[in-house]
């Protein structure tokens, strides 16, 4: 290590151990524990499970994670940080140890298969009804997912923990979340992950405002989260490339004609919008 990188207190040590002769001890790293319960031992888990592979007729080798665009607001200056998070690899590649055995194994794992047949119906743009209940199982698969892909760049983490130990505990969508979905245009078997998130300190160790927006576009369903601590956020995006997706949730009661979604009523989005999707965060104004 650089002199230069030690702060005063490490200078201190440092000349303390170079007196003394002695190696300083190694600081003990605070073992990782689940996400979302504190369970271990931990389990090494696909961000994107692997059933999705064999609904989805694409080269795997050219999708990966698109976009992580960052809007830092410090005390004394603006950092903003497009695009920098590419890595290497096909999307469907990425693993993470975040998760428990129990948890993966358990309620991920009976959501994940719940949700399997709308969502394979989704990505194939066959022409279903969503029910209610539907909606309710699609909603949290959004939740669990876009909660877990946030951890594949984890200085870009924006979601409270505590929000995702709620969610382990109740199985709803957490407050402050909006979730929308839309048809991508007929035959596209793309695969993408954008994330993008905002950040104002109101010093160096508090969070005043923070928001995330994730999209997640398989096949021919766009999925689209954004959540935040400040209202100001969902003002900002009343009017804009949103009004071409289906909010749902929040919704109010019964959400669609008829308590259901014929997925084909929903027009097919413009390459054009999803860009406009892609870049909302970009000119956001809190
Ligand atoms: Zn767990």
């Amino acid at each position: 290590m650089l002199v230069s990188n030690l702060n005063q207190v490490d200078l201190i040590s440092l000349s303390l151990i170079t007196m003394s002769n002695k190696l300083p001890k190694p600081p003990k790293q605070e073992q990782r524990k689940c996400v979302f319960c504190k369970g271990l031992p931990l389990t090494r888990e696909h961000i994107f499970p692997d059933w999705l592979k064999s609904v989805l007729n694409i080269d795997f080798s050219l999708n990966k994670v698109a976009d992580r665009t960052s809007i830092d607001f410090l005390p004394d200056k603006v950092i903003f940080r497009p695009d920098t998070n590419k890595k290497n690899g096909p999307l469907f590649s990425h693993k993470l140890l975040i998760v428990c055995a129990k948890c993966n194994n358990g309620w991920m794992s009976v959501l994940q298969q719940e949700t399997k047949p709308i969502l394979t119906s989704l990505i194939k743009d066959n022409n279903i009804t969503l029910t209610t209940d539907d909606i309710a199982k699609l909603n949290l698969w959004i939740v669990m997912t876009t909660m877990v892909a946030e951890f594949d760049d984890e200085a870009k983490k924006r979601i409270p923990l505590a929000q995702l130990r709620e969610f382990q505990d109740n199985k709803q969508v957490p407050k402050n979340w909006k979730i929308w979905i839309g048809r991508n245009p007929p035959n596209n078997d793309r695969h993408t992950h954008i994330h993008h998130d905002f950040i104002e300190f109101e010093s160096l160790q508090y969070v005043k405002k923070y928001a995330q927006t994730t999209m997640i576009i398989m096949g021919n369903l766009i999925m689209f989260v954004m959540s935040t601590n400040s209202n100001k956020f969902f003002e900002s995006y009343s009017n804009n490339s949103l009004q071409y997706l289906k909010q749902i949730h929040p919704s109010s009661s019964p959400i669609f004609e008829n308590s259901s979604l014929n997925w084909h009523n929903l027009p097919s989005i413009a390459e054009e919008e999803i860009l406009n999707l892609r870049n909302m965060l970009n000119i956001l104004d809190m």
